[in-house]
């Protein structure tokens, strides 16, 4: 039941950065995914850019073990022969003169261009100029441009203003990959195509929201970049608050890019600013061998957060005193991504035995098991009299869809797909980014400019002492990190 494959229009997508992780772990494989499942034809073609010195077969070399590695694909199958016929290789520096003219012999003209920057941002705006100064790009070509896009709302309209100068805004496409995952996206369908949870979803039944990304790892063998970065930075600025967007926002008046994105917008417009008693910043500490993150990030007085929880206030109709607590940690005891809406307790309980009684949740499972859990009350099973309990009532789709549903497109495909298709509504508008370093910039700003170090936490844990007493103060608590 998982819907049909419909091949998208013949492209050729030039990736920048072909030789990097990115490209090998997610860009790569999940292409030769929607080749295999016939959504990519063979008159496509991708193209690798990277300073890397070597020829066509050197390229299909490295895709062929990334593949082999990243989809379990021997290499000797005969689709990814067929795939391997579609990838070319043009050696390119960003910041240099020489490729850029073979690069632009090697594009056709009646295709679909698309241009991945999977390169470090600071090239982005190189890559964007060379594109426009050698009319490699037209003006119905498209960029795709990875995060983190800037640093703060200065970078960031920094960036947006080197971009504009040579696309428009409907030619540049802002990944967050959060926003391909398919139960963000369902988060939509359950909201918007449906009666029954709309008129609950506001401030008069919903006690409150939850959020949380939480990953086990640490910040081992990236740490000189998440020093400079953080969890506010990495974590809160765009992939939670895409989530907090979706969440909370509006219905638009259609499923259209535009629309759904100036309803993200105001979502993000109407955020009150964070007291500095709701945010929790926190670090980990050393377990066993493991170092502390300190040690990980190789700055003794590094102040940077590898947790940060904190309470958000929405100041419109709908959401007026419904919190949104959100937090996301390294180093925590299960990695788990997921939203849950906490609905009020009924008004009245007309039950003798109403102890087993506990709010009704909808819990939107991102990872590690995408899903969606609705949990009821209903009667105990058995001969014990009127005794509650609550249910998971299951509507994952893993299971409604059949073994194909358990193999869903991983976010990257989808995005990459929509990019070829012309869609945007997965796709963080340069506003929308702005906004979210509007609301984030004080709150980054006020800690580096006091003295205030962020509190420790056992690794392994779930997170801050500090941020269990934030919901407590409230009289809730938070769920449990499971996987
Ligand atoms: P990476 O492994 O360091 O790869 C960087 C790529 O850029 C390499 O292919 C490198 O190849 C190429 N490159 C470097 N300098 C260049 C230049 N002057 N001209 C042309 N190509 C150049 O980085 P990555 O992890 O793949 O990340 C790429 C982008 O994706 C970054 O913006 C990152 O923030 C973002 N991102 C990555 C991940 C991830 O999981 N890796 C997740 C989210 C976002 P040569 O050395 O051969 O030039």
């Amino acid at each position: 039941m998982v819907s049909r494959v419909i091949p998208v229009e013949d492209f050729d997508l030039v990736i920048f950065g072909a030789t990097g992780d990115l490209a090998k772990r997610k860009i790569l494989p999940g292409l030769f995914r929607r080749y295999v499942a016939g959504q990519i034809t063979d008159n496509c073609r991708i193209i690798g850019a990277a300073r890397s010195q070597m020829d066509d077969n050197g390229f299909r070399a490295e895709a062929t073990q990334a593949i082999a590695e990243f989809t379990k694909t021997p290499a000797d199958d005969p689709q990814l022969a067929g795939f391997l016929k579609l990838l070319s290789y043009v050696p390119i520096d960003a910041k240099g003169t020489e490729g850029w003219a073979v690069l632009k012999e090697r594009m056709r003209s009646g295709v679909v261009r698309a241009f991945y920057f999977s390169v470090a941002p600071s090239l982005f705006g190189d890559i964007a100029e060379r594109l426009a100064d050698n009319g490699i790009a037209d003006a119905n070509s498209r960029i795709v441009v990875e995060k983190p896009f800037g640093r703060d709302l200065a970078t960031a309209k920094a960036l947006n203003a080197t971009l504009a100068r040579h696309f428009h805004e409907g030619q540049i496409y802002r990944i967050d990959h959060y926003l391909g995952k398919e139960t963000v996206q369902n988060l939509m369908a359950v909201r918007f195509a449906n009666i029954l949870f709309e008129p609950l979803w506001n401030a008069q039944y919903v006690d409150h929201v939850q959020i949380t990304v939480a990953e086990t790892v640490g910040i081992g063998g990236r740490g000189g970049y998440y020093d400079q970065s953080g969890a506010m930075r990495d974590m809160v600025q765009n992939h939670m608050m895409q989530l907090l967007c979706l969440t909370a926002m509006e219905p638009p008046y259609h499923f259209d890019p535009d629309a759904v994105r100036d309803e993200k917008l105001k979502v993000i417009r109407a955020l009150e600013p964070v007291g500095v008693d709701d945010i929790v910043r926190g670090q980990y500490r050393a377990r066993g061998d493991e170092p502390d993150y300190l040690t990980d990030a190789e700055n003794p007085d590094s102040r940077t957060e590898s947790y940060v929880a904190l309470k958000v206030l929405i100041s419109n109709w709908r959401w007026q005193g419904t919190p949104f607590y959100l937090r996301t940690g390294k180093k925590l005891r299960a990695r788990t991504s997921e939203i849950a809406v906490v609905f009020r307790e009924p008004p009245h309980s007309i039950f003798d035995d109403d102890e087993g009684q506990r709010p009704n949740e909808l819990v939107i499972r991102l990872q590690p098991n995408e899903g969606m859990n609705l949990k009821v009350m209903i009667k105990e099973p058995g001969p014990g009299g009127m005794r509650l309990v609550q249910v998971p009532l299951d509507m994952s789709f893993a299971e409604a869809l059949g073994p194909e549903g358990a193999d869903m497109p991983d976010a990257y495909e989808r995005l990459i797909m929509d990019v070829i298709r012309g869609n945007q509504t997965l796709f963080m508008r340069g506003d929308e980014v702005e906004a979210a370093w509007a609301w984030t910039d004080p709150i980054i700003a006020a800690w580096e400019n006091g003295k205030d170090r962020p509190e420790g936490y056992d690794a392994g844990s779930s997170g801050p002492e500090e941020a269990l007493r934030l919901l407590h103060r409230d009289n809730r608590r938070w769920r449990e990190i499971a996987a």
